[in-house]
Parts: C-alpha cells; structure tokens; sequence
C-alpha cells in the first residue's frame, strides 16, 4: 500500500502556510475546529459569485440550482455516516443544535420519572439540553469512567432500568479520545425499549461512521470539524424516531399549509428546518465531503495515530506530566496536565513557539472533576500534522517548563 501521502493532503489547506510570530503555524487544536481546504473555500465563494438564490425549487434558474446543491449536501451526509436515505439527515446549525432539537422534541413526550443515561465523559452539548429536562422530573444518571477515560460499560449497565428511555453518549470522548462500545450500549438500550444518540462529533472525523449498521436512532455531528464550515451540522434519525419528533421551531419552510386557526407540519427532515437554511455552509460542506471521499481514509487513520503515538511515548517516561485517558484503541488526541502549571499559561508560551493547542475544560467539566484536575492541555492531529509538528511540540514544550520551575 502506498503510505499516506501528507505533503499533498496538508497542500490543500491554504492557512497551514502561516507563520505565527516569526515562526511556522503548528495546528494542533483540530479537535475545536478543523482548517479548511481550498476545494470548500473555493466552492463557497464560487456559488456567490455564480450561482446563488434562496432554496426553493421552480421558481427561477438560480434557485433551482442552489436547491439542488442544497439538497446534494443532504444526500452527501447521508453517504458520509451510511444513512439509508438523505431523508434521515436534518440539518442544523451544529451539532449542539442537533441535541437541543431532540431534547426539545423527547422533552414533550417523556414523563416525570423517567430516565436519560448519559455518561461523565459528555461534552457539554450533550449534558446541558437534557439538564433542561429535570425542570419536568426527567431523571439524569451517569455512567462513571474508568481512569483510562472510557466510560465504564458494567456499570452502565448497570444504570439501565425499565424507566430508561435514552441513553445519550458521545462516540469518541473530545478530551480523552475514547471510543465507546456502541454494540453494548445498543443492546443494553434495546432490551428496556430505550432509545440511542450518540454525539458523532469526534468520531466521524477520525474514523468511518455507519449508522445503519450501528442501529442507533439519532447520530449528531459538525460540519466544522470535517473541514467543512462553520454554522452548520446535522441530526441523523431513523425515518419513524424522526417522523414521531415534534416539531422543533416554527416558521417558513417547515409546514405543509398555514390558516389562522389550524397548521399542518412538513414531513421530516423539512419539519425540523424553519426559516431560510445555511445554504453556503450546505455548498461548502459538500465539498469537504467530496474532499474526504478522494482522501485515502485508512492512510490518513493510520498517520494521524502514527503522530498520536509519537508523542504518547515521549511523554511516557515524563513524570512531570499526567495524561488523562489512556484507551488501547482511540482516537488522536492527548489531553495532559503539566506539573506547576496552569493549562492556560502553558497555552499562551506554546503560542510563542507556534504552536496551538487547547487549554481549559474542553466543555467538559464533569470529566476534569472526575480526573481531579481543573483544566487540562489539549493537542488534537489531524492527517495535515507531520512527525515534524509533532517534534516542535515536544520541542516547545520542553522550553515551556522553564518558565514553571
Ligand atoms: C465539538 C463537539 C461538540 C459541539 O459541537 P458544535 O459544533 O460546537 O455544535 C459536541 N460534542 C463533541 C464530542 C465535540 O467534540
């Protein structure tokens, strides 16, 4: 097999050329947000200059164009998680919307005393809509964490009982990495009738997502972190989950026909799209699709876990650091704490160097209680870092603990 070719792959992202105070850009936060490369900017801006209306199908040239790019941007989501058909992909504006939508609608049916399963490793986006749901006596349970950082499945399962009606869990933990063990938590779920979300986020970046076969019933992620653009994500559901859901928010688009007295709802996925959608946002994340189906995806997998281990084992005889989770198999990220110093600090000295990671909670609070930390430092690959990136963040960071005696 011919190896991953990085030197083409990181050429495609034209900010990846950047100097940061004098010195070469090192990327290391992909796991906030992901560059762009050429292919969307230039699909984005391509549609405002050529071919761009409000969607609508049959009213002129050019919104019939934009319709159909709108709608490719569906069908490509679709292929890119294995929907069974674009009519399982919503599209919203992230995936934090994406939850608060179904959170919305499940808040409306559940009743007081039942119960929503998540887990301590959740991303805020998938802990604070179903907080909400308290205010209506829904029962919040957690499943706690192992100290590699996955989440403990025994006693997940243990946490199941006939009240159980979801089990909300990310797919790959944005601090520790972590994979989740999606065929027993789909068993576990299926034997009270609950059903499964799983936050996507991290998880369709670095690995290939198929939500039939996984047979979960919502599957949520970002166009940002696959390259895409900002302000807009997706909501997968199985066609009856999303066709039992609620409307979300009212407006133009997502009825079938308005009286004064009486409305009648569009059927999904338009039900759950009122107003004028992310129409270039749709044209740009098409374009990363396509720009991730050209990509040699096990090559990329491999080089990104490549420079994961790199750095893994640098650190590994290095008693001045603690990295927080610490799975067999996931994804590329390392979050670790410094002995002496704040994560933020050590943050903004990296910067000096180039070099950009993330500092803070990673939006996940209940994770760095449970790790007995307050913040921790997060460096995240993508297939565009090289073994020479890596190096100047071992680099930098060894000149960083100069200034934490
Ligand atoms: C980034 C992220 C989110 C939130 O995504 P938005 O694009 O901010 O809506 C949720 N969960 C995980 C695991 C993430 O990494």
């Amino acid at each position: 097999m011919k190896p991953f070719d990085v030197t083409a792959f990181r050429n495609a992202f034209p900010i990846l050329a950047r100097e940061i105070h004098g010195k070469p850009l090192v990327y290391l936060d992909s796991a906030a947000s992901a560059q762009k490369p050429e292919a969307v900017i230039e699909a984005m801006t391509h549609a405002m200059r050529h071919s761009y209306a409000n969607v609508h199908r049959g009213l002129h040239t050019l919104a019939n164009e934009t319709t159909d790019a709108y709608e490719a941007a569906r069908a490509a989501a679709a292929r890119l998680v294995g929907a069974a058909s674009p009519d399982n992909m919503v599209f919203t504006k992230g995936a934090t919307e994406a939850i608060n939508l179904v959170a919305a609608g499940l808040g409306r049916q559940f009743a007081p005393g039942d119960e929503i399963l998540l887990s301590e490793l959740e991303h805020h986006a998938n802990y604070v809509p179903w907080h909400f749901l308290r205010e209506r006596g829904v029962v919040l349970r957690f499943a706690p964490i192992t100290d590699r950082g996955e989440i403990d499945m025994d006693r997940l399962e243990a946490l199941v009982t006939p009240r159980t009606r979801l089990i909300t869990l990310t797919h790959m933990s944005n601090v520790t990495g972590a994979k989740t063990d999606v065929a027993r938590v789909v068993a576990a779920a299926r034997a009270v009738g609950a059903q499964v979300l799983l936050d996507g986020c991290q998880a369709v970046v670095h690995q290939r997502v198929d939500v039939t076969a996984l047979d979960i019933d919502y599957y949520v992620f970002s166009s940002h972190k696959l390259f895409g653009p900002t302000g807009l994500g997706f909501l997968y559901g199985k066609a009856d989950r999303l066709a039992a859901l609620p409307p979300y928010q009212g407006g133009g688009e997502m009825i079938a026909s308005v009286g004064l007295d009486t409305i009648s709802f569009a059927d999904p996925p338009h039900r759950f799209e009122a107003g004028t959608p992310p129409i270039l946002e749709a044209i740009g994340f098409r374009a990363a699709v396509d720009f991730i189906e050209a990509l040699d995806r096990d090559g990329a997998e491999a080089h990104e876990q490549a420079l994961y281990r790199h750095v893994r084992e640098a650190l590994r005889g290095d008693n001045t650091v603690r990295v927080l989770g610490d799975s067999a198999e996931k994804g590329p990220i390392l979050t670790f704490v410094l002995d002496g110093a704040h994560a933020h600090d050590l943050a903004q000295i990296l910067d000096r160097y180039g070099v950009a990671v993330r500092a803070g909670t990673h939006c996940a609070e209940p994770l760095m209680r449970r790790f007995g930390v307050t913040s921790s430092t997060r460096v995240s690959f993508a297939p565009y870092n090289t073994v020479e990136e890596a190096e100047a963040f071992l680099t930098a960071l060894d000149k960083a603990r100069r200034f934490f005696g």
